[in-house]
């Protein structure tokens, strides 16, 4: 099936992905694949794996896209990057991961290794996501993915810019567009109707972080920059040295927010899950995800 296909909005549950990234210990990994059997009960769409930055998972996030694939049998997204890589090695890549029957793919330009604040592209490398959109468009197996920023990509110069960007995105092959983290649902809805506004019509799902840790959702945001309102960080200062506490409520927060955004007509949610069940699990129990028969979808 599509991407896009998975949100046609024509059944009761919400339709939801999950976002892994690759542990690099075989022990983390060996826990992973026992949390993805948990998972399974959340009913995803899709799982996601990420591709560490400036590539540095290539062929860790390769083999556990397979093994996901092919042997746990859920359908799985691989997540690519041009970062670090030469045009050929990127093409190398797409066909890897047709070899191994995958078809779902979100393509991204990749951020700059760690310590480094600047992209910097491959001498022989592509310069943005959409010519990797254009390369996986024209091998014809995929169905494509891209990222999209409620609060604008930080390397743009104007709100119009990235949307123009974005857009050529989708017009190059993208069925699907996934979002930055963000905690203010209004740049959501705004980025979707200027979306709307310039013609395109691909499901625009919010990517959601439930919060685990102060210190980590400081260190994301720092990075993306995406901004954490002000009563979001008055709450979290009292949970600095207590993750116990901002998970907990991480978990009111994600509930609240994906309440107010399904209720606003988005038509999934993808969580950023950092490998973890029980805030994903919890967020969906809030929202009557297990429910039977399951809560109406507001639309
Ligand atoms: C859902 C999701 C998953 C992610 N997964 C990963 C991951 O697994 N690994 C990882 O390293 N990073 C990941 N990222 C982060 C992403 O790689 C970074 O945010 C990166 O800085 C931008 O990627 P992009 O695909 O949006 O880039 P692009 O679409 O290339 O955009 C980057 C900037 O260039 C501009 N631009 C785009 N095209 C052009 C053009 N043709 N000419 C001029 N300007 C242009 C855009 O407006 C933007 O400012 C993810 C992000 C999201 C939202």
């Amino acid at each position: 099936m599509r991407l896009d296909e998975f949100y046609r909005g024509d059944e009761l549950q919400i339709p939801v992905s999950i976002e892994l990234f690759p542990p690099k210990t075989r022990r983390g990994r060996d826990e992973l694949f026992e949390r993805v059997e948990l998972m399974k009960r959340f009913d995803p769409k899709f799982f996601s794996m990420t591709y560490g930055a400036a590539g540095s998972t290539r062929d860790l996030t390769l083999e556990l896209v397979s093994r996901l694939q092919n042997d746990v049998a859920v359908e799985t997204m691989c997540h690519l990057t041009v970062v670090g890589q030469s045009r050929d090695e990127t093409r190398e890549i797409l066909r890897q991961l047709q070899a191994m029957g995958v078809d779902k793919l979100i393509a991204l330009r990749g951020d700059p290794p760690r310590g480094e604040s600047e992209f910097v592209p491959h001498p022989e490398g592509f310069l943005h996501a959409i010519e990797l959109v254009r390369e996986a468009t024209a091998l014809g197996s995929f169905s494509i993915a891209v990222a999209g920023f409620p609060e604008r990509h930080p390397d743009s110069t104007s709100r119009e810019e990235d949307l123009h960007w974005l857009k050529a995105k989708v017009d190059a092959g993208a069925c699907l567009i996934i979002t930055q983290l963000f905690f203010d649902n209004r740049y959501y809805f705004e980025l979707v109707e200027s979306l709307r506004a310039l013609g395109v019509e691909v499901p625009v799902v919010p990517g959601i972080l439930p919060i685990v840790s102060v210190g980590q959702v400081r260190r994301f945001t720092a990075l993306c920059k995406a901004t954490i309102p002000g009563e979001i960080q008055d709450q979290l200062s009292k949970y600095v040295d207590d993750d116990e506490a901002a998970t907990a409520y991480g978990i009111e927060l994600a509930t609240r927010q994906c309440e107010a955004l399904i209720a606003g007509g988005a038509p999934g949610i993808h969580f950023y899950s950092l490998n973890r069940t029980q805030s994903v699990e919890q967020v969906l129990t809030n929202l009557g995800h297990f429910a039977d028969p399951p809560r109406s979808r507001q639309r």
